[in-house]
Formats: C-alpha cells, sequence, structure tokens
C-alpha cells in the first residue's frame, strides 16, 4: 500500500515537472518572452441521463397527471426542448444515434439485438481521448455491453445481466454515485434508466399514488431517483464548470393510433421525447425548434471543447427526421419515415400524412388534401428513405439463446424478415388491430407453447396472408407440434412469400432434422452458414445431418467451428470425442474427450470411453483412474468393471484377482462371453 501511495503522489509532481518543460521549449521555440501560460477554460462535467420509454408529455412539466418535482426543477433551471424527437422507436437504435451522432441509416443499426460497428466513432471515446474519464451505467438489457456501445468507457456497468433483463433505478443510481465519487477532473457519466418500460411495476408509495396507471408510477419513481443522481452530481462538481442532459430515447403508444407499446408506429406519442439541458451557461427557457436526439452527440462534444455544427442550440434548422422499419423487416409492410420541420410533420408510408402538431398534438387531422408542406421536406424524406432502403440492416449476429431469450421477456423478438416490400404491402397504421396478435404470438412462440400460438397465427393470416413472419412461426408451431402436413404447408406458403430468407431456410432445415429428412436438411442448413457462418444452431444441424448420413469427418469439421465460438462447449467437445472414436482416432478423441472433461467438471460422463481410450494408448495409469470414475449407475458399469480388471492385471496391481472376481460375479451378457478369451484372466479362480 506505502508503495503505490508514495508512486501516485509523486506523478502529479512529474506530470508538473513535464508541463513546465514544455512550456519552457514551446516558449524559446516561438521566441516569446516568458509569462504565464493562457488559461484555458475548464473543461465541464457532464452527466447524460437517458429515460427510457418516457412520454414527453407524462412528465410534471406538461401535464398536472404527475408529479415530477425534479424533472421539473431541472428544466426551469435550463432549456427544455417541447419539440426533441427520437430517431426510431426502439431503444439500441436511439442510444446509438445519441452517442455517434448519425441516423440509423447511417450507424446501420436497425433493432435491438444488433452489434454496433466498431468502426464507428463513439462520443465516450472522443471524450475519453479528451482527457475525460468516462463511465456508464446502463439498466435495460438492449443496452449490454455485448451489443457495443460500452466501447470507449472507462466503466459500463451492466452487471445486472447476468440474472436479469433490467435493473431499476435505485440500484443504477447507488451505482453511479459510488463512481462519482471523488471525482475532480473532468468526467462524462451516461445513466440509463429503464423502468418505465413495461412490465410497469413501480415500488410503493408510487404503486398507490398512480392507482390504475402504474406507468406513470414507474416515472415518478424515477424522477425520485434522477433527483439524488441530480444532486449528487451537482454537489461533486461545485466550484467547477457543469452540464446536465436529460433526453428520453422513445415514448409509448398507450392506446393512441391502436398501439400499445412502441416500435411501430411513427406518432407523436412514441416519437416525441424530453430533452432537458441545464447547468454552467446554459440559457433558460423552452425552445420550440424541432431537433432530434441524435443532436446530443455534437452538442456534448462541443462543450468538450471541440469546434462542432448540428448541436441542439446551433442556428441551423433542417427537418428532423426519424424511421420506424420494424414492421417493414419483420411483415414485409410499408416502410415509415417522417420529418418535422416548423411544427409540420409529414409521415411517409405507402401514402402521406401531414399534421400540425403544434395545435393537433394528437395527429387526428390529416392534413395532406389541405396543405402543401415545405419541398424541405419532402427531399429530406426522399433522400432518407433511398439511403434507409438501401442500406440493408447489418447481418443477425449469433445471439446465445439466453441472450434471445431475455430481449423476448422485454417483447423484442428479434426474428429476422423479409426486409422487402411486399407486392401487396399494408400501411402498417391500417394494421394496428393486429399488434396486439402479433405480441401475443410472438410471447407465445418465444415461451414455447406452440400448441396456444397456432391459432394466434392462423387470426393473422386470415388477415394478412402474405405476412411472412406469421407464416413461419405457424409453421414452426406445427412441426414442433408434430403435424407435419400442416407445418409443410406453411413452410410452402412462408417459401412464396419469400424463398430467400435464411430464418426460413434454417428452420425448415430443424423441421427436415426432426422428421429425420438428413438430406433435406443438409443443403439448407448449409445455405444458412454460407449466409451467417456463425449461427450455432444451424451449425449442430448440420454436424447432425452429417453424422446421420455417415459423413463423420464433416460433422467434425462443423463441431469444431462451434467449440471455437461457443462458450464452455463441453458437450460439443464430448461429441467430437465420440465420433473420433468412431473413426478410431484414439489420440484425436483422448484429447477431445479430455477437453470435455475439463469443462463439464462433474457433470462429465465419459469416463468409460476415456478409460478404453487411455488403455488403447497404452496409458494404463490413467485408464484405472478414469474406469474408477464411472458410475455403477452407468449401464455399461460391467463393462468399465472388465476393462478395469484387464488395467489391474496389466498394472499389477496386489487385488487384481479380486478386481477381476468382482467383474465377474457383476458381469452382464456383454461381458460374460469375453471373459472366456481374455488371456490376461487365465490361470485365475474368479468363477
Ligand atoms: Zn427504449
Amino acid at each position: 500500500m506505502r508503495n503505490s501511495d508514495s508512486k501516485n503522489a509523486i506523478l502529479p509532481i512529474l506530470l508538473v515537472f513535464v508541463m513546465t518543460l514544455i512550456v519552457t521549449a514551446c516558449s524559446e521555440d516561438t521566441g516569446e518572452p516568458e509569462g504565464t501560460p493562457e488559461v484555458r477554460l475548464e473543461r465541464p462535467s457532464i452527466l447524460l441521463v437517458t429515460v427510457d420509454t418516457t412520454r414527453a408529455d407524462r412528465l410534471g412539466i406538461e401535464t398536472d397527471m404527475i408529479d415530477t418535482p425534479h424533472l421539473k426543477a431541472l428544466a426551469e433551471r435550463g432549456m427544455y426542448f417541447d419539440q426533441a424527437y427520437s430517431v426510431t422507436p426502439t431503444t439500441l437504435p436511439s442510444h446509438t444515434s445519441m452517442l455517434t451522432g448519425l441516423y440509423p441509416a447511417d450507424h446501420r443499426v436497425r433493432e435491438n439485438g444488433r452489434v454496433v460497428d466498431k468502426d464507428l466513432d463513439l462520443l465516450q471515446a472522443l471524450l475519453k481521448a479528451r482527457g475525460y474519464a468516462t463511465a456508464a451505467f446502463v439498466s435495460g438489457f438492449p443496452l449490454a455491453s455485448q451489443f457495443g456501445l460500452s466501447r470507449g468507457f472507462d466503466h459500463y456497468d451492466d452487471a445486472f445481466v447476468s440474472d436479469a433483463a433490467e435493473r431499476s433505478a435505485g440500484a443504477t443510481t447507488g451505482l453511479a454515485l459510488d463512481w462519482l465519487e471523488g471525482k475532480t477532473d473532468p468526467h462524462f457519466m451516461w445513466v440509463h434508466y429503464f423502468d418505465p418500460h413495461e412490465p410497469y411495476e413501480p415500488p410503493e408509495p408510487f404503486l398507490s399514488q398512480y392507482p390504475g396507471n402504474p406507468y406513470l408510477g414507474e416515472i415518478a419513481y424515477m424522477d425520485q431517483q434522477l433527483g439524488r443522481l441530480v444532486l449528487a452530481f451537482e454537489t461533486q462538481n461545485q466550484g467547477r464548470p457543469w452540464k446536465i442532459i436529460v433526453v428520453g430515447d422513445h415514448g409509448e403508444g398507450l392506446g393512441e393510433h391502436g398501439e400499445t407499446l412502441h416500435g411501430n408506429l411513427l406518432y407523436q406519442g412514441t416519437m416525441r421525447v424530453p430533452l432537458i439541458v441545464a447547468g454552467s451557461g446554459i440559457v433558460t427557457g423552452v425552445s420550440q425548434q424541432a431537433v432530434s436526439v441524435r443532436q446530443v452527440f455534437d452538442t456534448v462534444l462541443e462543450w468538450s471543447g471541440e469546434s462542432r455544427a448540428g448541436g441542439l442550440f446551433g442556428e441551423e434548422t433542417e427537418p428532423v427526421l426519424a424511421e420506424a422499419l420494424k414492421p417493414y423487416m419483420q411483415y414485409g409492410w410499408q416502410p415509415q419515415f417522417m420529418a418535422v420541420l416548423d411544427g409540420i410533420k409529414v409521415i411517409s408510408s405507402g401514402d402521406t400524412e401531414i399534421y400540425d402538431v403544434r395545435i393537433d398534438p394528437g395527429e387526428t387531422h390529416n392534413l395532406d388534401s389541405e396543405v402543401e408542406p415545405d419541398p424541405v421536406l419532402w427531399d429530406a424524406i426522399e433522400a432518407y428513405s433511398n439511403r434507409a432502403l438501401a442500406e440493408q440492416t447489418q447481418k443477425q449476429q449469433a445471439l446465445s439463446q439466453e441472450a434471445l431469450d431475455k430481449l423476448a421477456s422485454l417483447g423484442y423478438v428479434g426474428v429476422s424478415g423479409s426486409s422487402r416490400i411486399r407486392d401487396d404491402a399494408p400501411n402498417p397504421r391500417d394494421m394496428a388491430h393486429l399488434f396486439h396478435d402479433m405480441d401475443i404470438g410472438a410471447g407465445l412462440f418465444i415461451r414455447q407453447d406452440y400448441a396456444a400460438a397456432i391459432p394466434v397465427f392462423i387470426r393473422i393470416l386470415e388477415a394478412d396472408p402474405y405476412n411472412f413472419m406469421a407464416a413461419l412461426r405457424l409453421a414452426v408451431a406445427y412441426s414442433v407440434t408434430d403435424e407435419a402436413i400442416q407445418a409443410q404447408k406453411f413452410f410452402d406458403r412462408a417459401k412464396a412469400i419469400d424463398a430467400s430468407s435464411i430464418d426460413l431456410h434454417h428452420y425448415q432445415a430443424m423441421h427436415y432434422m426432426k422428421n429425420e429428412q438428413w438430406d433435406l436438411a443438409q443443403p439448407l442448413f448449409e445455405s444458412v452458414l454460407a449466409e451467417s457462418p456463425d449461427r450455432l444452431p444451424a451449425l449442430a444441424g448440420l454436424a447432425q445431418a452429417y453424422t446421420r448420413q455417415g459423413e463423420i469427418k464433416k460433422a467434425i469439421g462443423q463441431l469444431e467451428k462451434i467449440v471455437r465460438i461457443k462458450d464452455s462447449p463441453g458437450l460439443e467437445w464430448a461429441r467430437i470425442g465420440q465420433l473420433r472414436m468412431t473413426l478410431h482416432d484414439t489420440k484425436g478423441a483422448i484429447r477431445a474427450f479430455e477437453a470435455a472433461r475439463k469443462m463439464l467438471g462433474d457433470q462429465f460422463t465419459f469416463h468409460l470411453e476415456l478409460g478404453i481410450l487411455y488403455m488403447a494408448d497404452k496409458r494404463l495409469n490413467e485408464s484405472a483412474i478414469s474406469l474408477d470414475r464411472v458410475s455403477s449407475q452407468h449401464p455399461a458399469y460391467a463393462t468399465a468393471l472388465f476393462k478395469r480388471a484387464q488395467a489391474s492385471v496389466l498394472l499389477g496391481e496386489a487385488d487384481r484377482e479380486n478386481r477381476v472376481r468382482q467383474a465377474w460375479l457383476k458381469a452382464d451378457k456383454t461381458t460374460r462371453p469375453m471373459f472366456e478369451n481374455e488371456r490376461l484372466f487365465q490361470g485365475m479362480q474368479f468363477r
């Protein structure tokens, strides 16, 4: 301790010394007279708070139906942006826009469950390079570090993901406050609150304070925790400059326009978000200018000392854009884009809607036939939609089943659909009556309640006959419930809608595998892997198809790909061991089983195989040890005793005759004849 303490004490002195050298050297180089170097303006510490699923019109700032004293106080001390818009009503893409300054078409993260490209500049990495300490505390699984937004943070706290899909604002705030303690140098801290996301389960007293409206209870609870956070941040930075920015990632439909949650439509409930900026040098007031959450990036960078255009306080007024492509990507419905400028909002989704959202925030009166909006809006939408539809979404990453389950538990079902506009593509707005069935069906499907899912998907297909997702899921549900003819019928339906979908190939291959049609399954798995080489269930399926067709070496090849990408692939190593045994590859089989034993520990059940292999490889001590580990419950326990007796004789153990006798007494119809011809046992009295 003492040692490192003294090192830490020396470091600042060294730095001052080095700085002095630099200053001296500079003034000598320039030939200017020595003097006090120019005092640089101190850079502010910055707190970014993102509030998930929080509607702007459900804060105490805009309505009396809820009390949010901390957010209200912050808005009164700073700038409140009345027309702030999300870029897309989904958590990961929206946050990616805040941290890259890019729209989804440009950062290419269109859905939860995707991974942010490594070549994108992230806000925190740029701040870190400018000397900021950086930390993030997130509360919902869509922002887990595995999805790539952790890059550039000194500390990224998503510790809850090991056992839950979300974390409460109280827990997250506690961790953030711990990190903040003692920080004096400029720091950038991002805190994400997830509480208002469904399920709505506020703690007391908020549950009782908002009877019948637990969504508001969650927001009120979050506000309380945000109050703690803001107070601690300001206290920690007393006497130094600081800035706070609070912003929503998207809102919640709450039944408006037929949408209960978020993600399917582009109306104000899910798209207009809270945005408050407060702190040193921030003017107070309310801004009516339309702004985008992506402008957080330029705003914060500018605060750090980098000259940027495009921040929230900039002069530029260009249309604010957004997309909602989930119905397009998953069901083949019309892609949806929007642009807002000066209170006029245009939604393009096969047809056009125009609203004056300042006087008609509920978007009840479509002005399409009455007004001609600024052509700038049209041009912006056209340019964006061309870019968005040309730039295909990222390839699906290989998510673990656990990760898929966690996303599903939050209502996200990330199976990619067909990604093309159907010939009959309906407008998502007109299909809102199906959102409920879609959510119910997807939930049942993910929970593997296939029998209950079947009638739901039948209902959806009756209303929307070319719904690829519904056809595919119905086929899978029939396959799993052993209705092979119905399954084939709906696989054919899905194929008629989009024959190129790799999800279709994957599930149809699984169906053929279930029915032991290995020759049909094999090429489908191969086509899936050609496009998505890390897809684990396809690798496993292809390995099995090869095995069952006698192509053992090819099967081993697939399993070896799995062990390279999967965490602790003990069972796959054991499978490789078994297959190498069938090829009489003794040493290869031993290596595979040893790897399996190491990973599986007490769960390893191949001690008999390994014992036999060691004996074949003349490693008698290891053979004896392995065979001693075979459980007496093992179906081939008699064989283990016989082999152990052989090892005992070969090793010359003192109790070898007793070993042989025990093996004889427990012999079964497999091992009994083996005693007759076993020369090792000749001359022994064991019968
Ligand atoms: Zn969200």
